[in-house]
């Protein structure tokens, strides 16, 4: 059975940095999946700009040769590749310099929908905000789609607001946080929200716990300068982590819809409880395997910067005092897995003996790999010899449920790509969030830069520092197994 796909209207889609990395291995690879899906309508055209001079015909080879490497298993017919070439064009722009923007603009159709991709590093997204306004290359229909990282802190989340809302309206402005796009994230919501058997059950009444896990074999090796300045709180928890941890803890919104949907993740990081150091662990990994540890690959053997962090978060609210989220991540783990397990109470009495019978159910909404959802319940162990209990998995991994429609489900950036083109911001951070979520940050990154805290080492392909280990230990709790 094929996803159904819905076209959307006619459109323009500026990607400046199209020569780049991000848009040579997921933007314009999603967007031919995305065209052969049949989602792409006659007349979208996807206009790639950047310094590098080249003319319309060499834009549609750098295309071709990226759709070859990166665009994977389609359901394309032999023309597709030709056909989605025909809707490229270029224009050779430098942002700072205005004759590139004057010939951008002429290239433009009016009565199209018109989107401006900022696939470029952060430095520029002012300026670039600035060009598009004073050239009049957008207008108030226009949007815009502005990539991590937003800011490194408050002071520069919010500069950067203040930049891009001195141009565009909030609403046209779509913050990308690819973890929103995955198919998973809003299952949660599906699952959380379209089902009356887990609500009731949501709240500190009857989870223990949360554990949401990012965990990644790959080192930082290649970006290792870039990755210094920044570490995991801000690479991933000030981000994607806390979107999924915003996703669990939240109230129902009162619809599925962009502010309805925002205005309850902001609740939950306005009740985030400031978070003391003893409820932190960083860490650094040491060399291992034929990998050179992290202070080799960020060329700096004094940093302190870490590659792994856990922390114990406490939402203070009336649905979740009292239920602590622990969230870690880290690189160069022994698996790639990404997760989040919501873990119920035991069962407050037990009628059986033997030490399996108060097992609480945990309930993972697993993001990768094997994309799916999990509920352990506890059942009879199968056969004679009187009652004994085990735990089993009730799965439902998406590849065997929806068979084909996995396949080719849309990825991440396809799927909000497709979401800026309908004008449909759910799934796109708003500045108060960004913001919210910076202030919430920034006193812990603080604490330990003032306590010149250090990274615990850690071994390379292991579960991360020992005192990760510690932190749920004297909880009473411990961590999910990391595993592929
Ligand atoms: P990149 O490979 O360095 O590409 C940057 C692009 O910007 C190139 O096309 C470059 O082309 C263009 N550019 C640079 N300066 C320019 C200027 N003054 N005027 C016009 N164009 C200019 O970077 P990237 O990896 O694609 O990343 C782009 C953004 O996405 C960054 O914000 C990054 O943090 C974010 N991001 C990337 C990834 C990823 O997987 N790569 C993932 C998540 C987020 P010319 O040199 O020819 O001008």
């Amino acid at each position: 059975m094929a996803a159904t796909t819905i076209p959307v209207d006619p459109f323009d889609l500026v990607i400046i940095g199209g020569t780049g990395d991000l848009a040579r291995r997921k933007i314009l690879p999603g967007l031919f999946r995305r065209m052969c899906a049949g989602q792409m309508p006659e007349g979208a055209r996807v206009i790639g700009a950047s310094r590098s001079d080249m003319d319309r015909a060499g834009f549609q080879a750098f295309v071709r040769t990226a759709l070859e490497e990166f665009a994977g298993e389609t359901q394309c017919d032999d023309g597709a590749v030709d056909r989605f070439l025909d809707m490229l064009d270029y224009e050779t722009l430098d942002v700072f310099a205005d004759a590139g923007w004057k010939r951008l603009k002429k290239k433009l159709r009016a009565d199209v929908i018109r989107a401006v991709y900022f696939s470029v590093g952060p430095s520029l997204f002012g300026e670039i905000a600035r060009k598009l306004s004073d050239h009049k290359v957008t207008d108030e229909h226009s949007r815009i789609v502005v990539e991590k990282p937003f800011g490194h802190d408050l002071e520069t989340a919010q500069a950067l607001n203040a930049e891009l809302r001195a141009c565009f309206d909030e609403h046209q402005i779509y913050r990308i946080d690819h973890y929103l796009g995955k198919e998973t994230v809003q299952n949660l919501m599906a699952v959380r929200f379209g089902n009356a058997l887990f609500e009731p059950l949501w709240n500190a009444q009857h989870v223990d716990h949360v554990q949401i896990t990012v965990g990644e074999t790959v080192s930082v090796d290649g970006r290792g300068a870039y990755y210094d300045k920044s570490g995991a709180m801000r690479d991933m928890v000030q981000n994607h982590i806390m979107q999924l941890l915003c996703l669990t803890a939240m109230e129902p919104p009162s619809k599925y819809g962009a502010d309805a949907v925002r205005d309850e993740k902001l609740k939950v990081i306005r009740a985030l409880e400031p978070v003391p150091l003893t409820d932190v662990v960083r860490g650094q990994y040491s060399a291992g395997g034929d990998v050179d540890s992290y202070v080799a690959h960020s060329q700096n053997p004094k940093s302190t910067t870490e590659s792994y962090i856990a922390m114990k978060v406490k939402v203070a609210n009336w649905r979740w005092a009292g239920t602590p989220f622990y969230i870690r991540t880290g690189k160069r783990l022994r698996a790639r897995m990404s997760e989040i397990a919501v873990v119920f109470k035991d069962p407050p009495h037990s009628i059986f003996e033997g030490e399996f019978n108060r097992k609480g159910n945990v309930l993972i909404i697993r993001l990768q790999p094997d994309e799916g959802i999990t509920l352990r319940v506890t059942i009879k162990e199968p056969g004679p010899g009187g009652m004994r209990l085990t735990e089993v998995p009730l799965d439902m991994t998406f590849a065997e449920a929806l068979g084909d429609q996995v396949a080719f489900m849309p990825d991440a950036y396809e799927r909000l790509i497709m979401d800026v083109i309908r004008g449909d911001q759910t799934l796109f951070m708003r500045g108060d969030e960004v913001e919210a979520a910076w202030a919430w940050v920034d006193p812990i990154v603080k604490a330990w830069s003032d306590a010149r805290d250090k990274p615990e080492p850690y071994d390379a392909s292991g579960s991360g520092p020992e005192d990760s280990l510690m932190l749920l230990h004297r909880d009473g709790r411990r961590w999910r197994e990391i595993k592929a």
